[in-house]
């Protein structure tokens, strides 16, 4: 293969391009975000089941007052009831009887309130603990929207970087010679494709070559297209190459 020394140091651009070609569809297609974002949804799903739990909890709790409520309400109504009874009766057996349930409507109430303290203490945790989820789910939820956004971000980043790139590549592409590209083409698929070679050493794969793959380049055209006996890429030769 034959090219002029300046359309093989155009190879140069190209194998750049390519590189960035490929380092922004990579980043288009996984954007260092996503790993993160998938795992938040993930642990929302948990704390949003835990979340269940503890609501429940609290309706519970809340129900259960409710209903010692509405039965101390229902003993306050019977002992008045009761008291009005015993204001209006002259009969001592009625009036014993009335008292004798009067005194066990207090000692009723007295437990009922009692319950009533347990619960409201346990309402009050479950409140507590439903607050500390929701804090933490919305914590989880600015997280996992801060790191879309970025994601998102990134993504389209990338992809003009991407659309750029592969614009600049056409144009460079079509300036050379269409063996050249081609060349190049078949060589970048299991190597850089092309690269210089910088004080005897090749820039694709960073070996030093050796005295006798020297002397074989120093023995070579400056048209001759010549490749890195190392890694294959076509080697790009200057006045810095140490030949
Ligand atoms: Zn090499």
């Amino acid at each position: 293969m034959k090219a002029s020394p300046a359309d093989q140091r155009r190879l140069l651009d190209l194998a750049a391009l390519d590189a960035t070609i490929r380092q922004a569809d990579e980043a288009r297609r996984n954007p260092a975000q996503a790993a993160r974002v998938q795992e938040l949804l993930a642990q929302r799903q948990v704390l949003s089941a835990e979340l269940s739990r503890l609501l429940g909890t609290r309706d519970d709790a809340q129900a259960e007052l409710k209903r010692l409520e509405s039965d101390v309400a229902l003993v306050d109504a019977r002992a008045s009831r009761d008291a009005a009874l015993l204001q209006k009766t002259s009969n001592a057996k009625e009036a014993q009887g009335l008292e004798h349930e009067i005194a066990s409507l207090a000692k009723r109430k007295s437990d009922l309130e009692d319950a009533e303290l347990e619960i409201m203490e346990r309402l009050e945790t479950a409140d507590a603990e439903v607050a500390a989820q929701e804090a933490l789910i919305a914590t989880t939820n600015d997280e996992g929207a801060r790191l879309s956004a970025e994601g998102k971000a990134a993504v389209a980043a990338a992809t003009a970087r991407w659309e750029g790139a592969t614009r600049d590549r056409a144009a460079v592409a079509e300036s050379l010679p269409a063996d050249l590209v081609a060349h190049y083409a078949r060589v970048a698929e299991r190597s850089s494709g092309a690269a210089l070679l910088l004080r005897r050493t090749c820039e694709g794969c960073h070996m030093v070559l050796s005295g006798t793959d020297l002397q074989a380049l120093r023995q070579a055209w400056d048209d001759d297209v010549v490749t890195c006996p190392e890694c294959g890429c076509i080697l790009v030769r200057t006045d810095e190459s140490g030949l």
